[in-house]
């Protein structure tokens, strides 16, 4: 256990020192100009065609897609319009394309971040227009959880959301922070979709776990609730013991298929994926796409040593 502490000290040191180099404008330009060949591992393209191509690709191996436009934390009314104008040319893009349709959003894309009153508003709006327009396709939306400053308006408004949309929209929640459990508990009445991941954010040990193994033992007590409700749950997470254990579970308690989706990034763990779809486990990859892929590129890197060493070679060699 002391050696769980310490490793899980040095990941969250290592997370935050990348992060915080990545935030450097010199590093950002660099990486900007010369790493789209690098980013293009994690992101299926820059358009929109290029990421209905890629949920293409996968569904043909039995891999169904969601399609998240990339961009976060915008701060300006006019950018916040234009990424909903385009989230909302996804939906009939994959029904054109007869692909599943799964969409996920990010609210401080679509508004939250606004200073002043009018973000909480706008972003509200914009979701309403989101979900209306998945609604004409019977489209999937999920919010993604943002980092912890975000949470609780992201709760507030998934409530809201929730109560005109009802099981057409779904939540993320972290089971690092300390405290998605209760959020959890308060939402259960709701009977929400959630989708349960660890959380990719550099947090203080004041709102999330400091200790890997109080994250994972949150995260299949989370899953693990979420099922004995009779909930449908994404478990989104490439950890194999995770994987184990949620499929012992199932097996155990004869839970549903259809309650069960497993979920993972577009590039990581690619064989992992085929084999729970061979299995005949539904799976789901989360396909990024837009020009807007620093910030995403920057959590993936953070999240392994071994892609920041990707990163490096690429560079190098280029
Ligand atoms: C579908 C999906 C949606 C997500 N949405 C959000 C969101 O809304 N908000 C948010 O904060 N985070 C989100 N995340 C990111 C998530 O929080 C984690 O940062 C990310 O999934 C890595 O954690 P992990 O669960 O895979 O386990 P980790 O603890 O990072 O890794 C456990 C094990 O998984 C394997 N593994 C992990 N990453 C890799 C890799 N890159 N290559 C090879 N093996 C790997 C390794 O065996 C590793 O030891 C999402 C993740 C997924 C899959």
């Amino acid at each position: 256990m002391a050696s769980e502490v310490v490793m899980l000290n040095v990941d969250r040191w290592y997370r935050g020192a990348v992060l915080g180099v990545a935030g450097r404008p010199q590093v950002e330009r660099l990486l900007r100009t010369r790493g789209w060949g690098l980013a293009k591992r994690f992101v299926a393209g820059e358009t929109l065609p290029e990421a209905i191509a890629a949920v293409r690709r996968l569904e043909a191996d039995g891999i169904l897609g969601i399609l998240d436009l990339l961009g976060e934390m915008v701060a300006d009314a006019t950018a916040a319009q234009a990424f909903t104008e385009r989230i909302l040319e996804i939906f009939p893009a994959l029904a054109e394309a007869s692909l599943s349709g799964y969409v996920s959003i990010k609210l401080s894309q679509i508004g939250q971040d606004l200073p002043g009153p009018g973000g909480e508003p706008l972003a509200l709006s914009n979701a309403r227009r989101i979900l209306q327009k998945a609604r004409e396709t019977s489209a999937f939306v999920c919010i993604d959880m943002e980092d912890c400053p975000r949470v609780e308006r992201t709760l507030e408004q998934f409530r809201q959301l929730h109560a005109e949309f009802g099981e057409q929209v779904g939540l993320v929640l972290q089971s690092y922070l300390r405290r998605s459990e209760d959020d959890q508990r308060a939402l259960l009445p709701l009977h929400p979709t959630l989708r349960i991941v660890k959380g990719a954010y550099s947090e203080s040990p004041e709102v999330a776990y400091p200790e890997k193994w109080k994250v994972d033992a949150a995260y299949l007590r989370m899953v693990y609730r979420q099922l004995a409700a009779g909930l449908p749950v994404a478990v989104a997470t490439h950890d194999p013991r995770i994987l184990r254990s949620v499929l012992d579970y199932a097996q155990r308690n004869a839970v549903p298929r259809e309650l069960l989706e497993f979920q993972m990034l577009y590039g990581v763990r690619s064989d992992l994926q085929r084999q729970l779809a061979a299995q005949g486990q539904r799976v789901r990859a989360y396909i990024p796409f837009g020009p807007d892929w620093y910030a995403y590129f920057s959590r993936r890197i953070a999240e392994r040593p071994a892609n920041v060493a990707f990163v490096l070679r690429g560079l190098f060699q280029s």
